[in-house]
Protein backbone atom coordinates (compact mmCIF):
# COMPACT_ATOMS: atom_id res chain seq x y z
CA UNK A 1 0.00 0.00 0.00
CA UNK A 2 1.13 3.10 -0.41
CA UNK A 3 0.21 6.03 1.50
CA UNK A 4 2.55 9.13 0.88
CA UNK A 5 1.78 10.14 -2.44
CA UNK A 6 -1.82 9.82 -2.37
CA UNK A 7 -1.36 12.48 0.60
CA UNK A 8 1.30 14.41 -1.52
CA UNK A 9 4.09 14.34 1.06
CA UNK A 10 7.04 16.44 -0.27
CA UNK A 11 9.27 15.82 2.93
CA UNK A 12 8.55 13.09 5.16
CA UNK A 13 11.16 13.10 8.11
CA UNK A 14 11.57 9.59 11.02
CA UNK A 15 12.21 10.68 14.05
CA UNK A 16 10.16 13.05 16.55
CA UNK A 17 13.78 14.04 18.51
CA UNK A 18 15.32 17.78 18.02
CA UNK A 19 17.08 17.17 15.15
CA UNK A 20 13.66 15.94 13.44
CA UNK A 21 11.07 18.48 14.83
CA UNK A 22 13.40 21.36 13.88
CA UNK A 23 14.07 19.55 10.09
CA UNK A 24 10.17 18.63 9.69
CA UNK A 25 9.58 22.39 11.36
CA UNK A 26 12.30 23.77 8.88
CA UNK A 27 10.94 22.51 5.92
CA UNK A 28 7.69 23.53 6.33
CA UNK A 29 8.66 27.07 6.41
CA UNK A 30 10.22 26.19 3.56
CA UNK A 31 6.81 25.95 2.15
CA UNK A 32 6.76 22.07 1.70
CA UNK A 33 4.29 19.54 3.17
CA UNK A 34 5.74 17.68 5.18
CA UNK A 35 4.85 14.50 7.65
CA UNK A 36 6.86 13.42 10.49
CA UNK A 37 6.72 10.03 11.73
CA UNK A 38 7.63 9.21 15.96
CA UNK A 39 7.29 5.32 17.03
CA UNK A 40 6.53 7.22 20.34
CA UNK A 41 3.53 8.20 21.34
CA UNK A 42 4.55 11.65 21.94
CA UNK A 43 7.52 13.82 20.27
CA UNK A 44 10.80 14.60 22.24
CA UNK A 45 10.86 12.06 25.07
CA UNK A 46 14.76 12.56 25.58
CA UNK A 47 14.63 15.85 24.96
CA UNK A 48 12.72 16.09 28.33
CA UNK A 49 14.90 14.61 30.06
CA UNK A 50 18.34 16.91 29.12
CA UNK A 51 20.53 18.90 31.31
CA UNK A 52 18.52 16.91 34.44
CA UNK A 53 15.57 18.02 33.30
CA UNK A 54 16.96 21.59 32.33
CA UNK A 55 17.76 21.02 29.01
CA UNK A 56 21.67 23.08 28.29
CA UNK A 57 20.09 24.36 24.88
CA UNK A 58 23.40 25.01 23.35
CA UNK A 59 26.77 26.23 24.14
CA UNK A 60 26.89 29.75 23.73
CA UNK A 61 29.99 30.36 22.40
CA UNK A 62 29.71 32.48 19.59
CA UNK A 63 33.47 32.63 18.38
CA UNK A 64 32.50 29.99 15.67
CA UNK A 65 36.13 28.50 15.31
CA UNK A 66 36.54 28.52 19.00
CA UNK A 67 32.97 26.18 18.92
CA UNK A 68 34.28 24.06 16.23
CA UNK A 69 37.09 22.66 18.26
CA UNK A 70 35.38 21.74 21.22
CA UNK A 71 34.07 18.86 18.89
CA UNK A 72 38.11 17.99 18.46
CA UNK A 73 39.20 16.65 14.52
CA UNK A 74 36.07 16.26 13.16
CA UNK A 75 34.44 19.92 14.05
CA UNK A 76 35.40 20.88 10.34
CA UNK A 77 32.92 19.46 9.28
CA UNK A 78 30.75 21.98 11.26
CA UNK A 79 31.88 25.34 10.20
CA UNK A 80 29.48 25.43 7.18
CA UNK A 81 26.74 24.38 9.58
CA UNK A 82 27.12 26.73 12.37
CA UNK A 83 27.79 29.47 10.03
CA UNK A 84 24.15 29.17 9.10
CA UNK A 85 22.71 27.92 12.11
CA UNK A 86 24.85 28.34 15.28
CA UNK A 87 23.60 29.14 18.74
CA UNK A 88 23.25 32.61 18.27
CA UNK A 89 20.47 31.49 15.90
CA UNK A 90 19.11 29.19 17.79
CA UNK A 91 18.77 31.13 20.63
CA UNK A 92 17.60 33.90 18.34
CA UNK A 93 14.95 31.17 17.29
CA UNK A 94 13.80 30.53 20.79
CA UNK A 95 13.56 34.10 21.28
CA UNK A 96 10.99 34.58 18.35
CA UNK A 97 8.49 32.28 20.32
CA UNK A 98 9.02 33.86 23.31
CA UNK A 99 11.71 31.76 25.37
CA UNK A 100 14.28 33.55 26.46
CA UNK A 101 17.79 32.10 27.21
CA UNK A 102 20.15 32.29 30.28
CA UNK A 103 24.14 31.96 29.70
CA UNK A 104 25.54 29.90 32.79
CA UNK A 105 29.37 28.54 33.19
CA UNK A 106 31.37 27.54 30.55
CA UNK A 107 28.88 29.38 28.39
CA UNK A 108 25.89 26.42 28.99
CA UNK A 109 22.77 28.22 28.01
CA UNK A 110 19.07 27.14 29.46
CA UNK A 111 15.75 28.12 28.93
CA UNK A 112 15.09 31.07 31.39
CA UNK A 113 12.36 28.68 32.33
CA UNK A 114 14.81 26.13 33.84
CA UNK A 115 12.12 23.82 31.69
CA UNK A 116 13.17 21.36 28.85
CA UNK A 117 9.40 21.31 28.96
CA UNK A 118 9.47 25.02 27.40
CA UNK A 119 11.75 23.87 24.55
CA UNK A 120 9.51 21.33 23.48
CA UNK A 121 6.77 23.20 23.84
CA UNK A 122 8.39 25.80 20.89
CA UNK A 123 9.39 23.16 19.01
CA UNK A 124 5.64 21.85 18.49
CA UNK A 125 4.66 25.56 18.20
CA UNK A 126 7.19 25.52 15.47
CA UNK A 127 5.43 22.51 13.79
CA UNK A 128 2.02 23.37 14.02
CA UNK A 129 3.10 26.85 12.67
CA UNK A 130 4.31 25.30 9.98
CA UNK A 131 1.32 22.63 9.25
CA UNK A 132 3.26 19.93 9.72
CA UNK A 133 1.49 16.76 10.01
CA UNK A 134 2.76 14.54 13.20
CA UNK A 135 2.19 11.23 13.20
CA UNK A 136 3.03 9.42 16.49
CA UNK A 137 2.84 5.63 17.52
CA UNK A 138 4.35 5.38 13.81
CA UNK A 139 7.45 3.03 13.73
CA UNK A 140 9.11 3.02 10.21
CA UNK A 141 10.83 0.15 9.63
CA UNK A 142 12.83 0.79 7.08
CA UNK A 143 13.71 2.45 3.86
CA UNK A 144 13.40 1.22 0.02
CA UNK A 145 15.80 2.57 -2.09
CA UNK A 146 16.91 2.81 -5.84
CA UNK A 147 20.97 2.92 -5.99
CA UNK A 148 20.80 3.55 -9.32
CA UNK A 149 19.08 6.68 -9.83
CA UNK A 150 20.18 7.82 -6.33
CA UNK A 151 16.91 8.20 -5.09
CA UNK A 152 15.10 6.78 -1.04
CA UNK A 153 12.22 5.69 -2.90
CA UNK A 154 9.86 4.64 0.28
CA UNK A 155 9.71 4.82 3.94
CA UNK A 156 8.17 2.28 5.27
CA UNK A 157 5.57 1.99 8.15
CA UNK A 158 3.36 -0.58 9.99
CA UNK A 159 0.21 1.27 7.71
CA UNK A 160 2.46 1.15 4.07
CA UNK A 161 4.92 2.68 2.34
CA UNK A 162 5.24 6.50 2.42
CA UNK A 163 6.83 7.98 -0.97
CA UNK A 164 7.94 11.42 -0.59
CA UNK A 165 10.14 14.10 -2.53
CA UNK A 166 12.92 13.63 -0.06
CA UNK A 167 13.47 12.07 3.33
CA UNK A 168 14.91 13.47 6.27
CA UNK A 169 16.58 10.27 8.78
CA UNK A 170 16.92 11.65 12.19
CA UNK A 171 15.98 8.62 14.32
CA UNK A 172 19.25 9.74 16.92
CA UNK A 173 22.05 7.28 18.50
CA UNK A 174 21.83 4.43 20.92
CA UNK A 175 21.92 6.38 24.25
CA UNK A 176 19.13 5.84 26.98
CA UNK A 177 16.99 3.52 24.78
CA UNK A 178 14.02 3.45 26.85
CA UNK A 179 13.44 7.12 25.31
CA UNK A 180 13.12 5.69 21.30
CA UNK A 181 17.17 5.49 20.26
CA UNK A 182 17.74 2.25 19.84
CA UNK A 183 19.54 2.52 16.79
CA UNK A 184 17.44 1.23 14.17
CA UNK A 185 17.97 4.55 11.43
CA UNK A 186 22.17 2.70 11.23
CA UNK A 187 20.68 -0.66 10.25
CA UNK A 188 18.81 0.90 7.39
CA UNK A 189 21.49 3.28 6.50
CA UNK A 190 24.10 0.68 6.36
CA UNK A 191 21.80 -1.65 4.18
CA UNK A 192 21.64 1.03 1.14
CA UNK A 193 25.25 1.22 1.65
CA UNK A 194 26.32 4.06 4.27
CA UNK A 195 29.16 3.39 6.00
CA UNK A 196 28.48 3.41 9.85
CA UNK A 197 31.22 2.84 12.91
CA UNK A 198 29.24 0.80 15.09
CA UNK A 199 28.10 3.30 17.95
CA UNK A 200 29.43 3.15 21.40
CA UNK A 201 28.36 5.07 24.37
CA UNK A 202 30.26 8.08 24.93
CA UNK A 203 30.17 10.60 27.86
CA UNK A 204 29.38 7.94 30.43
CA UNK A 205 29.55 8.23 34.80
CA UNK A 206 32.73 6.15 35.46
CA UNK A 207 32.75 3.03 38.32
CA UNK A 208 35.08 2.74 40.46
CA UNK A 209 35.78 0.09 43.02
CA UNK A 210 36.53 1.33 45.75
CA UNK A 211 33.67 1.34 48.63
CA UNK A 212 34.44 4.17 50.03
CA UNK A 213 33.01 6.08 46.87
CA UNK A 214 29.35 5.89 47.97
CA UNK A 215 29.82 7.58 51.35
CA UNK A 216 31.10 10.65 49.12
CA UNK A 217 27.28 10.40 46.70
CA UNK A 218 26.23 13.77 45.73
CA UNK A 219 29.55 15.69 47.05
CA UNK A 220 30.28 18.01 43.57
CA UNK A 221 33.85 19.86 43.54
CA UNK A 222 33.62 22.83 41.31
CA UNK A 223 36.88 22.60 39.75
CA UNK A 224 38.73 19.21 39.92
CA UNK A 225 41.36 17.83 37.57
CA UNK A 226 40.91 14.16 36.32
CA UNK A 227 43.70 11.68 35.06
CA UNK A 228 43.54 8.26 34.41
CA UNK A 229 46.78 6.03 34.92
CA UNK A 230 47.32 2.31 33.09
CA UNK A 231 50.00 0.35 34.48
CA UNK A 232 50.15 -2.29 32.83
CA UNK A 233 52.60 -1.84 29.78
CA UNK A 234 56.01 -1.26 30.58
CA UNK A 235 55.96 2.20 30.97
CA UNK A 236 52.87 4.16 32.72
CA UNK A 237 50.50 5.66 30.24
CA UNK A 238 48.12 8.39 30.91
CA UNK A 239 45.28 10.42 29.23
CA UNK A 240 45.73 13.93 28.89
CA UNK A 241 43.67 15.67 32.52
CA UNK A 242 41.77 17.74 32.25
CA UNK A 243 39.93 20.69 34.66
CA UNK A 244 36.33 20.93 35.77
CA UNK A 245 32.96 19.90 37.56
CA UNK A 246 33.16 16.58 39.32
CA UNK A 247 30.52 14.70 41.13
CA UNK A 248 30.97 11.84 43.49
CA UNK A 249 27.96 9.41 42.76
CA UNK A 250 26.88 5.76 44.60
CA UNK A 251 29.09 3.95 41.68
CA UNK A 252 32.19 6.01 41.02
CA UNK A 253 32.76 9.60 39.42
CA UNK A 254 29.80 11.44 36.90
CA UNK A 255 29.59 15.47 36.13
CA UNK A 256 30.76 17.07 33.04
CA UNK A 257 34.68 16.23 33.98
CA UNK A 258 34.14 12.52 34.26
CA UNK A 259 31.80 12.56 31.22
CA UNK A 260 34.26 14.44 28.91
CA UNK A 261 37.05 11.76 29.62
CA UNK A 262 34.91 8.91 29.42
CA UNK A 263 36.06 7.88 25.86
CA UNK A 264 39.64 8.38 26.23
CA UNK A 265 39.37 6.39 29.47
CA UNK A 266 37.64 3.99 28.10
CA UNK A 267 40.49 3.53 25.35
CA UNK A 268 43.12 3.45 27.81
CA UNK A 269 42.02 0.92 29.08
CA UNK A 270 41.13 -1.32 25.94
CA UNK A 271 45.27 -0.15 25.28
CA UNK A 272 46.32 -1.94 28.25
CA UNK A 273 43.89 -4.49 27.56
CA UNK A 274 45.11 -6.60 31.06
CA UNK A 275 41.81 -6.97 32.96
CA UNK A 276 43.92 -7.47 36.03
CA UNK A 277 45.93 -4.40 36.00
CA UNK A 278 42.91 -2.03 36.12
CA UNK A 279 43.25 1.85 35.18
CA UNK A 280 43.90 4.63 38.24
CA UNK A 281 41.57 7.09 38.05
CA UNK A 282 43.20 10.10 40.52
CA UNK A 283 41.78 13.49 41.14
CA UNK A 284 43.17 16.52 42.22
CA UNK A 285 40.60 17.99 44.54
CA UNK A 286 42.57 21.54 44.72
CA UNK A 287 43.99 21.85 41.26
CA UNK A 288 44.35 25.52 41.88
CA UNK A 289 47.22 24.70 44.47
CA UNK A 290 50.78 23.04 44.26
CA UNK A 291 51.60 20.47 46.96
CA UNK A 292 54.23 22.88 48.63
CA UNK A 293 51.03 25.68 48.86
CA UNK A 294 48.65 22.88 49.90
CA UNK A 295 50.88 21.99 52.61
CA UNK A 296 51.10 25.29 53.81
CA UNK A 297 47.60 26.42 54.05
CA UNK A 298 47.33 22.57 56.24
CA UNK A 299 50.00 23.75 58.39
CA UNK A 300 48.29 27.33 59.08
CA UNK A 301 44.93 25.61 59.73
CA UNK A 302 46.70 23.36 62.23
CA UNK A 303 48.49 25.82 63.80
CA UNK A 304 45.60 27.96 64.31
CA UNK A 305 44.04 25.45 66.92
CA UNK A 306 46.73 22.73 67.59
CA UNK A 307 44.62 20.82 70.50
CA UNK A 308 41.58 20.83 68.44
CA UNK A 309 40.82 17.16 66.78
CA UNK A 310 42.51 16.38 63.55
CA UNK A 311 39.18 15.82 61.52
CA UNK A 312 37.63 19.61 62.56
CA UNK A 313 41.23 21.58 61.92
CA UNK A 314 41.35 20.38 57.81
CA UNK A 315 41.11 23.34 55.60
CA UNK A 316 37.47 24.74 55.67
CA UNK A 317 37.13 24.73 52.23
CA UNK A 318 37.36 20.77 51.70
CA UNK A 319 33.97 19.65 52.19
CA UNK A 320 33.10 18.01 55.54
CA UNK A 321 31.88 14.73 54.08
CA UNK A 322 35.23 14.27 52.24
CA UNK A 323 37.60 14.91 55.73
CA UNK A 324 36.87 11.03 57.39
CA UNK A 325 37.43 9.56 54.13
CA UNK A 326 40.75 11.70 53.40
CA UNK A 327 41.60 10.86 57.01
CA UNK A 328 40.98 7.20 57.06
CA UNK A 329 43.07 6.59 53.94
CA UNK A 330 45.49 8.42 55.26
CA UNK A 331 45.48 6.25 58.34
CA UNK A 332 45.28 9.43 60.62
CA UNK A 333 43.02 8.98 64.02
CA UNK A 334 40.61 11.79 63.51
CA UNK A 335 40.16 12.26 67.12
CA UNK A 336 43.95 12.93 67.19
CA UNK A 337 44.80 16.30 68.23
CA UNK A 338 46.17 18.53 65.85
CA UNK A 339 49.64 19.08 67.23
CA UNK A 340 50.08 15.65 67.08
CA UNK A 341 50.17 14.76 63.60
CA UNK A 342 53.10 13.79 61.79
CA UNK A 343 54.81 15.70 59.07
CA UNK A 344 54.58 12.08 57.17
CA UNK A 345 50.70 12.12 57.96
CA UNK A 346 50.28 15.59 57.51
CA UNK A 347 51.92 15.23 53.77
CA UNK A 348 49.84 11.89 52.86
CA UNK A 349 46.86 14.02 52.91
CA UNK A 350 48.48 16.72 50.41
CA UNK A 351 49.32 13.51 48.31
CA UNK A 352 45.76 12.20 48.16
CA UNK A 353 44.55 15.90 47.99
CA UNK A 354 46.32 16.34 45.16
CA UNK A 355 45.79 12.77 43.61
CA UNK A 356 42.94 10.96 45.60
CA UNK A 357 43.17 7.34 43.84
CA UNK A 358 39.88 4.83 42.36
CA UNK A 359 40.17 2.45 40.20
CA UNK A 360 38.45 2.41 37.31
CA UNK A 361 35.79 -0.53 37.18
CA UNK A 362 34.47 -0.04 33.58
CA UNK A 363 31.53 2.87 32.22
CA UNK A 364 28.01 2.26 33.15
CA UNK A 365 26.65 0.90 30.03
CA UNK A 366 24.78 2.91 27.11
CA UNK A 367 21.86 3.10 28.88
CA UNK A 368 23.23 5.95 30.74
CA UNK A 369 25.37 7.40 28.19
CA UNK A 370 24.42 11.09 27.14
CA UNK A 371 25.54 10.42 23.69
CA UNK A 372 26.73 7.36 21.66
CA UNK A 373 30.11 8.01 19.67
CA UNK A 374 30.21 6.32 16.61
CA UNK A 375 27.51 6.47 13.46
CA UNK A 376 27.28 7.80 9.90
CA UNK A 377 30.74 8.37 8.17
CA UNK A 378 30.87 12.19 7.79
CA UNK A 379 32.40 12.10 4.18
CA UNK A 380 29.34 10.94 2.77
CA UNK A 381 27.59 13.52 4.10
CA UNK A 382 27.15 17.19 2.14
CA UNK A 383 27.81 19.88 5.55
CA UNK A 384 25.99 22.74 3.44
CA UNK A 385 22.54 20.71 3.00
CA UNK A 386 23.08 17.78 5.31
CA UNK A 387 22.29 15.64 1.85
CA UNK A 388 23.67 12.22 1.50
CA UNK A 389 26.19 12.03 -1.03
CA UNK A 390 24.92 8.55 -1.76
CA UNK A 391 21.40 9.46 -2.58
CA UNK A 392 20.08 12.72 -4.11
CA UNK A 393 16.93 13.09 -2.01
CA UNK A 394 17.88 11.80 1.28
CA UNK A 395 18.98 14.00 4.79
CA UNK A 396 20.69 13.11 7.67
CA UNK A 397 20.34 15.15 10.73
CA UNK A 398 21.45 15.07 14.76
CA UNK A 399 22.97 11.73 16.82
CA UNK A 400 23.44 9.51 14.18
CA UNK A 401 26.28 11.25 12.75
CA UNK A 402 29.82 10.35 13.82
CA UNK A 403 31.14 13.41 16.29
CA UNK A 404 32.53 13.26 19.29
CA UNK A 405 30.75 15.49 21.72
CA UNK A 406 31.43 16.96 25.25
CA UNK A 407 29.21 17.45 27.90
CA UNK A 408 28.03 21.73 27.68
CA UNK A 409 24.89 21.96 25.40
CA UNK A 410 27.16 20.83 22.31
CA UNK A 411 25.18 17.64 21.54
CA UNK A 412 21.79 19.06 20.95
CA UNK A 413 23.80 22.08 19.17
CA UNK A 414 24.49 19.59 16.38
CA UNK A 415 20.70 18.51 16.53
CA UNK A 416 19.58 22.01 15.72
CA UNK A 417 22.36 22.85 13.32
CA UNK A 418 22.16 20.21 11.30
CA UNK A 419 18.16 19.81 11.38
CA UNK A 420 17.86 23.34 10.05
CA UNK A 421 20.44 22.46 7.33
CA UNK A 422 18.12 19.62 6.28
CA UNK A 423 14.51 21.20 6.59
CA UNK A 424 16.16 24.03 4.13
CA UNK A 425 17.47 22.03 1.59
CA UNK A 426 14.62 19.24 1.49
CA UNK A 427 12.55 21.93 2.40
CA UNK A 428 13.42 23.97 -0.95
CA UNK A 429 13.85 20.60 -3.49
CA UNK A 430 10.87 19.64 -3.42
CA UNK A 431 8.85 19.42 -6.72
C1 LIG B 1 20.25 11.95 30.12
C2 LIG B 1 20.63 12.81 28.95
C3 LIG B 1 20.87 14.15 29.13
C4 LIG B 1 21.28 14.95 28.04
N1 LIG B 1 21.47 16.26 28.24
C5 LIG B 1 21.89 17.04 27.22
C6 LIG B 1 22.05 18.44 27.40
O1 LIG B 1 21.71 19.01 28.45
N2 LIG B 1 22.54 19.16 26.34
C7 LIG B 1 22.86 18.56 25.14
O2 LIG B 1 23.32 19.27 24.23
N3 LIG B 1 22.64 17.26 24.93
C8 LIG B 1 22.15 16.49 25.92
N4 LIG B 1 21.91 15.17 25.71
C9 LIG B 1 22.06 14.63 24.33
C10 LIG B 1 20.79 14.96 23.50
O3 LIG B 1 19.65 14.52 24.20
C11 LIG B 1 20.85 14.31 22.13
O4 LIG B 1 21.98 14.82 21.46
C12 LIG B 1 19.60 14.60 21.32
O5 LIG B 1 18.42 14.20 21.96
C13 LIG B 1 19.67 13.88 19.97
O6 LIG B 1 18.59 14.28 19.20
P1 LIG B 1 18.13 13.46 17.92
O7 LIG B 1 16.92 14.17 17.41
O8 LIG B 1 19.26 13.23 17.01
O9 LIG B 1 17.74 12.03 18.49
P2 LIG B 1 16.72 11.58 19.68
O10 LIG B 1 16.51 12.66 20.66
O11 LIG B 1 17.28 10.29 20.13
O12 LIG B 1 15.39 11.36 18.89
C14 LIG B 1 15.23 10.34 17.93
C15 LIG B 1 13.76 10.04 17.80
O13 LIG B 1 13.56 9.10 16.76
C16 LIG B 1 12.58 8.18 17.15
N5 LIG B 1 12.75 6.93 16.42
C17 LIG B 1 13.79 6.06 16.53
N6 LIG B 1 13.58 4.99 15.73
C18 LIG B 1 12.40 5.21 15.11
C19 LIG B 1 11.63 4.46 14.18
N7 LIG B 1 12.02 3.24 13.77
N8 LIG B 1 10.45 4.97 13.74
C20 LIG B 1 10.01 6.18 14.18
N9 LIG B 1 10.68 6.91 15.08
C21 LIG B 1 11.87 6.44 15.53
C22 LIG B 1 12.83 8.00 18.63
O14 LIG B 1 11.69 7.48 19.30
C23 LIG B 1 13.18 9.41 19.07
O15 LIG B 1 12.06 10.14 19.49
C24 LIG B 1 21.46 14.37 26.76
C25 LIG B 1 21.18 13.01 26.58
C26 LIG B 1 20.77 12.24 27.66
C27 LIG B 1 20.47 10.80 27.43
Amino acid sequence: MTLGSASGVEVCVVGGGPAGMMAAGRAAECGARVVLLEKNDRLGKKLLITGGGRCNVTNAEFRRPVLVEKYGERGEFLHSLFARFGPRELIDFLARYGLATVIEEENRAFPATQRASSVLEVLARYLADGGVEVRTRAPVRGLQADAAARRVTGVETAGGVIEAGSVVVATGGLSHPETGSTGEGFGWLSAIGHSVRIPEPSLVPLRASEAWVARLAGLAFEDARLTALSLSGERPKKTPSERGKLLFTHFGLSGPLALNLSSRILALAREAGDEEERLRLLVDLVPTEDHARLDAVIRESLAAAPNRKVRNSLPQALPARMVPVLLELARVDPDLPAHSLTKASRLEIVRLMKALPLTFDGLLGSDKAIVTSGGVALEEIDFRTMRSRLFDNLYLAGDLLDFQRRSGGYSLQICWSSGWAAGTASGQARG
